[in-house]
């Protein structure tokens, strides 16, 4: 545990934002998910709706102290996604 895996802002108005969430341990560092764009991938668990978007609300994994390093983990996942592709070599 360290001072920087956990934040919390009570004057948020949406404060703890998921309905059901304990406030005392609701963490708000990763507000909105990094992970979301892992789609199924992401380790949390999400629904999709009929209209095919990715519901979260059910979600309490980036929310809880105890999972912060395996959120940071998955952003290798992340940053894959959005590497630019180097350049192909041009044959001489
Ligand atoms: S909030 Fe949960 S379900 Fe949604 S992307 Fe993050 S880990 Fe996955």
């Amino acid at each position: 545990m360290a001072n920087y895996d956990f934040f919390q802002h009570r004057e948020c108005e949406y404060f703890p934002c998921h309905s059901g969430a304990d406030p005392e341990t609701f963490s708000c560092l990763f507000c909105y998910c990094p992970l979301y764009c892992l789609g199924e991938n992401c380790g949390g668990s999400y629904r999709y709706t009929e209209e095919g978007i990715k519901d979260c609300s059910h979600c309490l994994r980036p929310h809880l102290r105890k999972n912060y390093a395996s959120i940071c983990e998955k952003m290798e996942e992340v940053l894959k996604l959005t590497k630019k592709s180097a350049p192909k070599a041009e044959k001489p």
